[in-house]
């Protein structure tokens, strides 16, 4: 065991229980096929994939399954106390990177970060920019938005009082489903760009191209941040139109 100890603190790592070597991201040693202890490793380096954000998620799904029975605490029941504390550990940490790694959005925001990005701090230097530039504008409303935002706007604030007063103008019920419609569908147009954002990175990561990897980070901040914008811009609408529907609903009912 002695032994065991020091060679752990060599390049290899090796198993706690028999001596074997092992990957440094095991989980079970394979030779005795005892749980390893758990190591400092990212959601991507857990599943042995490097950082490309283009992923196969249904053979993801069924390497989580796999790990998942594996680790499972269940299966450690009688063994010794660390060994629960790992599988717990260990299953935990599973959980949180598949229900981050499957998630399209999810997994780029956890790129970013590992790659050393705060999204927030971004949002925040933008306005910090913006009012540098003497234009004090909402943090991270799309500078070619801007006016139709303005516009929007104004009828979402009519269709509140519209709501109130029941006297929402068929107009502007036509303009609100019109607005969207508009807004849902540049939603999937953005999933596409993501998908090719994806790829410029995957590329960059590749070929070791740290100005195309530096480009692709900021195209993919400035996307994730249009995309939450234009998100807020569905709610909103759909609120407008549910409010007004159900003040309708209620008019309707009493007379
Ligand atoms: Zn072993």
């Amino acid at each position: 065991m002695a032994m065991t100890q020091t060679l752990a603190q060599s390049a290899t790592p090796v198993c706690w229980s028999c001596g074997s070597a092992h990957e440094a991201h095991a989980q079970l040693c394979g030779s005795c096929g005892k749980l390893l202890p758990p190591v400092d490793a990212d959601y991507f380096a857990l599943f042995g994939l490097p950082r490309r954000l283009t992923l196969d998620v249904p053979a993801l799904e069924k390497q989580f399954y796999r790990l998942s029975r594996r680790l499972h605490p269940d299966l450690y029941a009688q063994a010794s106390e660390q060994e629960r504390q790992w599988s717990l550990e260990k299953s935990s940490l599973l959980n949180d990177a598949w229900r981050t790694l499957r998630d399209p959005i999810a997994r780029t925001e956890y790129l970013l970060e590992l790659e050393g990005i705060a999204l927030e701090e971004q949002s925040r230097n933008a306005t910090d920019a913006a009012r540098a530039a003497g234009t004090a504008k909402q943090q991270i409303v799309p500078p070619d938005m801007l006016e139709e935002v303005f516009e929007l706007n104004m009828q979402l604030e009519e269709a509140r009082m519209a709501a109130q007063d029941d006297s929402g103008d068929p107009e502007l019920v036509a303009n609100l489903h019109a607005a969207e419609k508009n807004y849902s569908a540049q939603m999937e147009a953005l999933h596409t760009q993501l998908e090719q954002l994806w790829s410029a990175w995957d590329t960059a990561l590749t070929a070791g191209d740290a100005t195309a990897q530096e480009e692709a980070k900021q195209s993919l901040v400035a996307l994730l941040n249009r995309r939450s914008y234009i998100r807020n811009l569905v709610r909103d609408v759909r609120q407008a139109l549910d409010s007004i529907a159900v003040n309708r609903g209620e008019n309707a009912d009493k007379g």
